[in-house]
């Protein structure tokens, strides 16, 4: 299955990745954890995207597209992929298609998570995250058993740098502004999937697997 996660800033697409690709055994690709551990590595790249993040602005499309296109040409994307936060701009679901063509494949469907921009900032704030294992919590939806440790894997908890609240309403008009046009785009290609996402957790994952119809 290869298949795109879209939604605003908070929306659930990391959450809902997880289960996902456990799911149908698809690599999870999101371009922000890609940049996030260039960053903490100190590469060249992590540098350069740092500048953008910090400000809750979109990395340039041609430092994203490449990282992509590089990540799909691994052997474990052959059979299928999730894309999570890409593309977010037109420009790079054009370079997209441009690259799938090339490999011979296409997408099967784009789940657009839809939720009220007035809930997103709560969201986003309120949100933690394992630093061992990835693993996505909110200190009030979706809390861990013990304050600041993760339940999978004993891993301490930390909040992104960019959720902050000034910084994420930036984030959600890049997005209205810069991603919200490729609705538009994978409705004209026929493959967009739009799912409720202010329902529970368990209830925003049935209605994706009922949609995805496998
Ligand atoms: P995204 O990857 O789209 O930015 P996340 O999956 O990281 O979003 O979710 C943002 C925050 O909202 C996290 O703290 C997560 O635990 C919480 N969350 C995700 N889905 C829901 C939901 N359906 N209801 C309430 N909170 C949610
Ligand atoms: P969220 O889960 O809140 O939607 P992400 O982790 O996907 O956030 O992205 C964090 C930041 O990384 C973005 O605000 C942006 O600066 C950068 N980023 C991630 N993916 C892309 C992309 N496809 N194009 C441009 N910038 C990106
Ligand atoms: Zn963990």
């Amino acid at each position: 299955m290869r298949l795109i996660l879209l939604g605003p800033p908070g929306a659930g697409k990391g959450t809902q990745a997880a289960g996902i690709v456990k799911k149908y055994h698809i690599p999870h690709i999101s371009t922000g954890d890609i940049f996030r551990k260039n960053i903490k590595e100190g590469t060249e790249l992590g540098k350069k995207a740092k500048e953008y993040m910090d400000q809750g602005l979109l990395v340039p499309d041609e430092l994203v597209v490449a990282i992509v296109e590089e990540r799909l040409k691994e052997p474990d994307c052959r059979d299928g992929f999730l894309l999570d936060g890409f593309p977010r701009t037109v420009e790079q679901a054009k370079s997209l298609d441009k690259v799938l063509a090339t490999m011979d494949v296409a997408l099967d469907s784009v789940i657009n998570i839809e939720v009220d921009k007035e809930i997103l900032v709560n969201r986003a704030v309120g949100r933690r995250i394992c630093k061992d294992c990835g693993a996505t919590y909110h200190i009030e939806f979706n809390p861990p058993q013990k304050e600041g440790i993760c339940d999978e894997c004993g891993g301490s908890l930390y909040q992104r740098a960019d959720d902050n609240e000034e910084t994420v309403s930036t984030r959600v008009e890049v997005y209205l502004k810069q991603t919200q046009p490729l609705i538009d785009y994978y409705t004209k290609q026929g493959i967009l999937i739009t799912i409720d996402g202010q329902q529970p957790i368990d209830k925003v994952f049935e209605d994706i697997v009922n949609a995805l119809g496998a």
